[in-house]
């Protein structure tokens, strides 16, 4: 069969990695159709992204105008909050000892997906479906899209930025292996009378972490990990009884909390595909990877994946989806995604962990983290890049045989 396609793309998905991978495709002078609803407006949480995912971003030119909606991150803290036997020191990671200013800027999810959105409807070579994909075929040469509103769309490549169920991988015969954790995530706002001083806290507790990240002026946003039971529990209360519980799991270690009008609940999972591509179908985003909210992973991952993807398609312009491709694009994600995932699921899991092992390992992992400032900024700079922390403690240790 002959190939029938026009080296277009499909980008299925308006959340802020379709959004973000429309626009980087479109850079490279791809023609790029984009399906999905407006962006979301009513998403209360916040995301807090590292420097590497911003240098991304400014080479779209998003931030700009969102940076007095952010707050930068000068010091990521874990608390160990747990009343078991054997628990973890404190441990502080300061962006100032790897001679950084920040980690990253914590920015509401609302303005990041409002600036996301103008960056695709500055680029006039998107062509922006405002629907749903109703059904797909994918075939050898080409992949169709059938819209909501029955008309159809072909390319040769189709992106997944579909989220986590992903009607896209579904349809390009890629398995997952799901789970789903006994927690859910509270998310909300609050005011707060002490300064935060640009300090994340992360208290672990024995249902999950308790994770309050800095937004300008004396507010904060606050991710809590808790039993579906309590979450349902917590959401019910008025924000003055919501106020004084958030303030007591803190210790009041901001002073007085308010907690502002508005919070979301969100159920957490984990799902991991077996591919990151096939059949024409490259997975991004929640499509790609689902895991739980700790040390502000998930976007940072999927902004990743974007940058991967874009290297790929930019050497394989004639034909993007071709199989070889995809393979490329598969090698590429895999040592990353799996990393995180496997990181992030297995700190969950030693902190839901009743068993002794488990807890002596996790703080015994952050008593060497801990103590040691050389092993701390390896694992910052990891996190903010992977690959990055390793080269430097290689070159470090270079340096030092050397002398
Ligand atoms: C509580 C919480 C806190 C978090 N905090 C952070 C953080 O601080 N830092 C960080 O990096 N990450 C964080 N994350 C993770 C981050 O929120 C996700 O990685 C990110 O939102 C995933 O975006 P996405 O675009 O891949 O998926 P989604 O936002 O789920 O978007 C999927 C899109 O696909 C569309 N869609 C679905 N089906 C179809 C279809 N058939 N046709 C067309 N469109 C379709 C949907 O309408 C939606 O627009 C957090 C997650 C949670 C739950």
């Amino acid at each position: 069969m002959g190939t029938e396609h026009d080296g277009s793309i499909i980008v299925a998905g308006t959340g802020p990695t379709g959004l973000i991978a429309a626009a980087a495709l479109a850079d490279l002078g791809m023609p790029v159709t984009l399906v999905g609803p407006p962006a979301s407006t009513d998403d209360r949480r916040t995301t807090a992204l590292m420097t590497p995912a911003l240098a991304q971003l400014d080479a779209l030119g998003v931030p700009a105008g969102l940076r007095p909606k952010t707050a930068p991150l000068k010091a990521m803290r874990i608390v160990d909050a747990t009343k078991r036997l054997i628990r973890g020191p404190v441990v502080t990671f300061r962006a100032a000892e790897i001679g950084e200013d920040h980690f990253g800027l914590n920015m509401p999810n609302r303005d990041l997906n409002a600036a996301l959105e103008a960056a695709v409807i500055s680029r006039p070579a998107i062509d922006w479906r405002r629907g749903m994909i109703t059904g797909w075929v994918v075939g050898a040469d080409k992949v169709v899209a059938r819209l909501s509103d029955a008309t159809t769309i072909e390319g040769a490549l189709a992106v997944a930025a579909d989220g986590r169920l992903s009607p896209a991988r579904q349809a390009a015969g890629i398995s997952t292996s799901v789970r789903s954790y006994p927690q859910a995530a509270v998310v909300l706002n609050f005011g707060h009378s002490r300064g935060h001083g640009f300090v994340s806290t992360e208290f672990h507790t024995e249902t999950g972490p308790f994770t309050q990240v800095p937004l300008p002026g004396n507010r904060s946003s606050l991710v809590w990990v808790v039993k579906p039971t309590t979450a349902e529990e917590l959401m019910a209360l008025d924000d003055a009884s919501l106020s004084v519980r958030v303030e007591e799991q803190m210790q009041s270690m901001l002073g007085r909390v308010e907690v502002e009008p508005g919070r979301q609940v969100y159920p957490l999972g984990a799902v991991l595909p077996a591919r990151f591509a096939q059949n024409r179908v490259a997975l991004v985003g929640e499509a790609a990877h689902v895991f739980p909210p700790i040390g502000a992973q998930g976007l940072n991952l999927g902004i990743r994946d974007v940058r991967d993807l874009v290297a790929t398609v930019a050497e394989n312009r004639s034909d993007p989806g071709a199989e070889h491709a995809l393979a490329a694009y598969d090698r590429k994600r895999r040592p990353d995604v799996l990393a995180r995932a496997g990181a992030v699921n297995l700190l969950n899991l030693s902190l839901l962990s009743d068993m002794l092992p488990a807890q002596l390992a996790r703080s015994a992992g952050l008593g060497v983290v801990g103590g040691f400032a050389p092993i701390r900024a390896l694992f910052m700079r990891e996190g903010l890049q992977p690959g990055s922390g390793f080269a430097k403690a290689f070159t470090d240790l270079r340096e030092q045989i050397r002398r």
